[in-house]
């Protein structure tokens, strides 16, 4: 069974976009995931096809409707779909490789894309939508967040890497950032590859990348470590 993607957005024309391209696309090629787009303005009643209106209590801006959003949810994941309903969101839990893996473990997801303000919060809470944040900025619509979130799940799709392109001890994998990488050639201007990593002694290879992990991510990442 592969893991199965619906997308509800404004925006259809963006997908696959990025994950149409190298590995993500393969994959997709492949049947180890599939991708399908749903045009939230499709389930508009009026004949101007509205989908927003003005925020209640008033300020700047357009919610989307909760009508319009819940009969595009029912439609794309009728009762008993297993997967979870995710919703971009600034105001979400921040997407991490805990969850990406959770995520690549399960069946598939929904995802919502936002625009304008946001969305009402009773379809939120009616549709049980799981809002989910990739991180501390604003961006115009949920688009670019599903694809940064479908992206980093389905790399870790069985099969979707080659095996030469394992992620055992990538950044975050082991709750360290990755240490440095280096190739040929031997020297770029005036610099050197670090000795021990041509020196083919595989035991200080392995300590040399430790400490450098464990350096890196003390300078850059300490909240990692608590
Ligand atoms: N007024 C909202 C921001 C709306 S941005 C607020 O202050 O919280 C419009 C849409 O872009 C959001 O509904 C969401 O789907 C998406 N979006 C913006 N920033 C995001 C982020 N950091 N992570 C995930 N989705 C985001």
């Amino acid at each position: 069974m592969s893991f199965s993607a619906s997308i509800i957005t404004l925006f259809p024309e963006l997908f696959p976009g990025p994950l149409g391209a190298s590995v993500i696309g393969r994959g997709m090629a492949d049947g180890r995931w599939s991708l399908e787009t749903t045009q939230l303005r499709d389930f508009a009643t009026d004949r101007h096809r509205t989908v927003d209106d003005t925020p209640s209590g008033g300020g700047a801006g357009m919610v989307l409707k909760p009508d319009i959003l819940a009969k595009a949810i029912d439609a794309v994941s009728p009762e008993g779909d297993a997967r979870p309903r995710l919703l971009m969101s600034p105001r979400g839990t921040p997407l991490t490789q805990a969850k990406v893996r959770e995520l690549a473990a399960g069946p598939g997801a929904v995802i919502v894309c936002g625009r304008f303000e946001g969305i009402d919060q009773r379809v939120i809470e009616a549709r049980q939508l799981e809002e989910i944040s990739i991180g501390d900025y604003v961006l115009a619509g949920g688009e670019v967040a599903a694809m940064v979130l479908l992206e980093a799940v389905v790399r870790l799709l069985p099969g979707v890497l080659g095996a030469a392109e394992s992620h055992a001890d990538e950044s975050f994998e082991n709750g360290l950032l990755e240490y440095p990488q280096y190739t040929r050639p031997q020297l770029f201007e005036g610099r050197e590859i670090p000795e021990v990593l041509t020196s083919g002694d595989h035991g200080k290879v392995e300590k040399w990348r430790r400490a450098e992990s464990e350096r890196l991510t003390r300078a850059r990442r300490p909240d990692l470590l608590t």
